[in-house]
């Protein structure tokens, strides 16, 4: 397929007229065509009114044609074949097989959406039937369903192309909700944003939908950006990315006339706790697999283990050791984009410079552009506690060790954190009681808590969260991997004494598409 460089507005590629974004291979610093003019608030605009045109038939398809339509969209993704991966592969610097895997994840995570539309659980469907003789009062007849929220905008993310961009979670989830989506490209990587667009497109019109369903916009995030989230139209976004570019969409998204979610993911150091016990029986090996963890996509992940908590001593020496010798042996990696390489470098910079900070470790200098060297930093509780900077995200594999004196000093340091995605705990069985004394805490500052695993690696499945309090995400509550994100794109109404001529299938009296529902307090399926 022959990138255009359009804006994908509906089933039209429309010619941005904008300044052009222009891909870069972080691998070799070559630019990549074609060039992608913006969009323009007209654009905005069209996109925004389709989406709205669409949206009350979109939202009403039937549970089957709403699934098909999105394992449609997975088959066209798998049909574009290797042109999508070398594509990625050239404007992300990421490997091969990593980019393989996330095709398989980002198809994998429609269809696993498309079995939830299916299933109709999320309807959560409720009945109350009248109680016409109740006394005192009678009761009248009333029944919920969730209903779609509207047109949602969606942010691709820059560190996954393809599982968190143009047909990422989020977009899956809108979709699933009967949401229509606009997405806005991530700039990094606007050819595989382009191939993945028409493959939605492409679906959109095998499956008969509305072609406000979806489209696809280019630009700048705060010309584009900023006008679809202020459109009147748009119901909620989705977005991954910094801290400072998720809290400027959210003020926008706030400050409307009718404000609306925001859903931010945003910023996590996700914190490794190494219990006693785990630490003394297998320090040196926990060293060797944490720097596995930190190195996994050049660190390049929001669930990065860029935090370690102990008590110190000898077997936090070995620890300290271990990983150190890891991160020695470690090869540069090459960053997404030249600006994420440089957030990286001052980052590192700022911990390095830090007189509160001491330098462990560093991994292998590049010989090639935009590639980073692992970091392994250590300091104490007492300065990690006087310091904010030392939360804040390096943004790749580079981690801090923080040297606590005692079991009250680590505690101290975990009440200190701010919200996570992840928290990790390496603990054995003589850690059961430390783990417990700490496990309120780590409940109120994380979405996800790990024992003996590595927070790096998300699954796709209906348990998942991926969220946490501030700044991890904008909005605890919810998550934005698992079926659960679908709950994200939802609300619930309430239906009284409606005439069943007039009711949604879902809440019909002879419960035509044998949902499990919640009638009268009893399960009824
Ligand atoms: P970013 O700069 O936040 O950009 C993400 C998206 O938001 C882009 O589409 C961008 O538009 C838009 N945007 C940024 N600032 C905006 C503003 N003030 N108003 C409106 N739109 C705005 O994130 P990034 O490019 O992915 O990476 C930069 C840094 O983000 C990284 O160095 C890292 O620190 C962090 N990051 C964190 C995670 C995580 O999961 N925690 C993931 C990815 C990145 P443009 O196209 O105009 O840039």
């Amino acid at each position: 397929m022959t990138l255009e460089g359009k804006l994908l507005i509906g089933q039209q590629a429309v010619e941005g007229s904008r300044v052009a974004i222009r891909a870069t291979n972080p691998a070799t610093g070559e630019r990549l065509e074609p060039g992608y003019p913006g969009g323009t608030q007209d654009d905005v605009e069209r996109a925004c009114e389709l989406a709205w045109t669409a949206f009350d038939t979109y939202r009403e398809t039937s549970l089957e044609a709403r699934a098909g339509f999105l394992e449609a969209v997975a088959d066209e993704i798998e049909a574009i074949g290797d042109a999508l991966i070398e594509r990625a592969v050239a404007e992300t610097g990421l490997p091969r097989a990593r980019v393989q895997g996330e095709r398989g994840r980002t198809c994998g995570q429609l269809r696993l959406f498309a079995r939830t539309v299916r299933a109709g659980e999320w309807l959560d469907v409720r009945v109350d039937p009248a109680l016409p003789d109740r006394q005192p009062l009678p009761r009248a007849d009333l029944r919920q369903r969730h209903v779609a929220l509207g047109p949602v905008v969606v942010f691709g993310a820059s560190n996954f192309p393809l599982a968190f961009s143009v047909a990422g979670g989020d977009t899956a989830s809108a979709l699933a909700a009967g949401c229509p989506v606009i997405v806005k490209a991530h700039s990094a990587h606007p050819g595989t944003s382009e191939l993945v667009g028409r493959a939605i497109q492409a679906a959109v019109e095998k499956c008969d939908l509305p072609e406000g369903v979806f489209s696809l916009l280019f630009g700048s995030g705060r010309e584009v950006g900023q006008a679809l989230v202020t459109d009147p139209r748009i119901k909620a976004a989705g977005f991954t990315g910094s801290r400072s570019g998720g809290l400027a969409l959210w003020q926008a998204a706030q400050s409307r006339p009718e404000p609306i979610p925001f859903y931010a993911e945003m910023s996590s150091i996700n914190p490794v706790f190494l219990l006693p016990a785990a630490l003394e029986a297998r320090g040196k090996a926990l060293g060797e697999a944490f720097v596995g963890s930190l190195n996994m996509g050049a660190g390049q992940f929001c669930t990065n283990p860029g935090l370690v908590i102990a008590i110190k001593g000898p077997a936090l020496d070995d620890f300290v050791a271990a990983a150190g010798e890891a991160v020695e042996a470690s090869a540069a990696q090459t960053m997404l984009t030249p600006g994420i390489f440089e957030a990286y470098e001052s980052g590192v910079a700022a911990l390095a410079g830090s007189d509160r900070v001491r330098d462990v470790a560093r991994g292998r200098k590049g010989e090639e552009p935009n590639q980073c060297r692992t970091g392994l930093f250590a300091t104490s509780a007492e300065d990690f506690l006087a310091s904010e900077t030392l939360q804040a995200e390096v943004f790749g594999s580079t981690s801090l060790v923080v040297e606590c004196s005692d079991a009250a000093e680590l505690a101290r340091v975990a009440e200190h954190l701010e919200g996570q995605l992840t928290v990790t705990l390496q603990m054995d069985d003589a850690d059961l009681d430390a783990a417990r004394a700490l496990l309120p805490t780590l409940e109120r500052k994380a979405g996800r808590i790990l024992v003996n695993g590595w927070p790096t690696g998300v699954e796709v499945c209906d348990a998942m969260v991926h969220g946490g309090p501030f700044p991890a995400t904008s909005d605890s509550r919810t998550t934005s991997v698992g079926t659960a994100a679908i709950f994200r794109f939802l609300r619930p109404v309430c239906y009284q004494d409606m005439p069943d001529a007039l009711l949604p299938e879902a809440l019909k009296a002879h419960n035509p598409q044998g949902l499990d529902r919640l009638v009268d307090g009893r399960r009824e399926g």
